[in-house]
């Protein structure tokens, strides 16, 4: 049986033979010890774990993004940087600006938009300026 687990040290999500106690980390060689690591996901196939080991992977990744992952649908793909100098435009074009410009500016809408606007408060790009405006910061 195999798993995915995350070295404890450096972060790197990794396959491991579950019937081993231990592993060496592959970024770092730090001794994993198997039987008490959080196992994320287990198979007997090593084709579905080199595919949940990308996917672990690509999750961890987007954690540390504070943006939302682009959902691969039209207007959907919206990265950091186009993000962040729709934002600074913004604040140096019009001072003080509302949802609503945000949401033409990046051509999103619904959630999407509720979840830049939290990412953006919460990266700190921006700052609540009164009810319902906001200034870049
Ligand atoms: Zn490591």
């Amino acid at each position: 049986m195999y798993g995915v687990i995350t070295c404890p040290r450096c972060g790197t999500v990794q396959g491991v033979d579950l019937s081993h106690a231990q592993a060496a980390c592959v970024r770092c060689r730090n001794k994993i010890d198997v039987t008490r690591a959080v196992v994320h996901f287990s198979t007997d196939s090593p084709q579905e774990l080199a595919d949940a080991v990308r996917r672990f992977a690509e999750m961890k990744k987007g954690q540390t993004v504070p943006f939302p992952a682009p959902r691969g649908t039209a207007g959907a793909r919206k990265n950091k940087e186009t993000i962040e100098s729709a934002i600074a435009e913004l604040g140096r074009s019009r001072g003080e600006f509302t949802a609503r410009d945000i949401a033409a500016r990046l051509e999103v809408g619904g959630d999407e938009l509720e979840e830049i606007i939290a990412a953006l408060l919460g990266a700190g790009l921006m700052y609540e300026a009164g009810p319902g405006t906001y200034r870049a910061a």
